[in-house]
């Protein structure tokens, strides 16, 4: 468990960080709060030879409103984004959903758009930009551009992001609808066997298939205006979920239907 040799560059700009990615090329990577990258180098799956730390860019770790959108820098940590009482304000499900992001130690070092870069399916805060209808914000040599979330996610840890692209910020519209978070684990602090997110009309599901998706049948359901029984028993239509240790591929078939029908009438009784 001992990861390969690698060198540490410290940058304290985006434009620092992009011209270190340019400079090493296939030998770099960003290393943000390094819960996700550095097991995987230890695990070997990962070795680069550069690690370049966005952990001294300031303007990466900043909470703010632009109008009615929620902008979150992407180096802010799991507990930042949780006890930021705008966020609390503007799109509680996030800050809800941080707050059950692994242990105190996790959330303390890891951050938001390490954990959307990372894109595990079966990470809560990838689930929860989907419900919010997240856009990412994303910096290079030639400027910025933004995709939206539905666009992001393309395959088990795979994204639309450029190798030398840096998230910058996320974006998300203000959440003026019910919201709901529901996350089962076998253990506690555990990533989900399943987890549904819900902000007004948007489902969607964690440790469903290989990345973060949306329950289209189940929306499609609520939107003719039917409750959550029906809308939750179609919940796992076109989703592939994986059979591993945590459960049966039929078991978090079953899950997503309950949590989802639990998620949606949790959402009625909020704003
Ligand atoms: C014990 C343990 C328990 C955990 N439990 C959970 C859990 O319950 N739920 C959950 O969702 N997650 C869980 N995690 C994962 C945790 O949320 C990580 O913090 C997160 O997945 C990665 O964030 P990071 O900042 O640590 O990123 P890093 O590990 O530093 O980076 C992850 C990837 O993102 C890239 N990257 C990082 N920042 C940027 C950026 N700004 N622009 C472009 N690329 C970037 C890196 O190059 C790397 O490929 C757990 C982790 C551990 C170790």
């Amino acid at each position: 468990m001992i990861p390969a040799p690698f060198r540490h560059v410290r940058v304290d700009t985006v434009e620092a960080a992009i011209a270190a990615l340019i400079e090493h090329g296939d030998e770099a990577k960003l290393l943000a709060g390094g819960h996700s990258l550095l097991p995987i180098m230890k695990l070997r799956l990962a070795t680069p030879g550069v690690l370049v730390d966005l952990g001294g860019v300031p303007s990466l770790s900043t909470i703010r409103m632009d109008g009615e959108e929620l902008v979150i820098g992407a180096g802010t940590r799991h507990r930042d984004v949780h006890q930021s009482p705008i966020v609390t304000s503007a799109a509680p499900l996030l800050a809800y959903a941080s707050s059950l992001v692994g242990d105190p130690q996790v959330r303390n070092r890891g951050t938001i758009g390490g954990s959307i870069v990372h894109a595990d399916p079966a990470a809560d805060l990838p689930c929860a930009m989907l419900a919010l209808d997240a856009r990412f914000v994303l910096q290079s040599s030639t400027g910025l551009r933004s995709i939206g979330v539905d666009e992001f996610f393309l395959g088990f840890w795979t994204t639309a992001m450029d190798v030398n692209e840096v998230m910058v910020e996320i974006r998300i519209p203000r959440q003026e609808t019910g919201w709901s978070y529901q996350k089962f684990t076998t253990r506690s602090q555990d990533w989900a066997t399943v987890a549904v997110a819900v902000a007004g009309g948007r489902i969607s599901l964690a440790s469903m298939a290989e990345t973060p998706v949306r329950a289209g049948a189940a929306e499609a359901e609520l939107a003719q205006g039917k409750g959550p029984v029906a809308a939750g028993a179609l919940a796992d239509a076109g989703t592939r979920p994986p059979e591993d240790l945590r459960a049966s591929s039929d078991y978090r078939r079953n899950l997503a239907q309950v949590l989802t029908e639990r998620a949606l009438v949790e959402a009625a009784t909020r704003r």
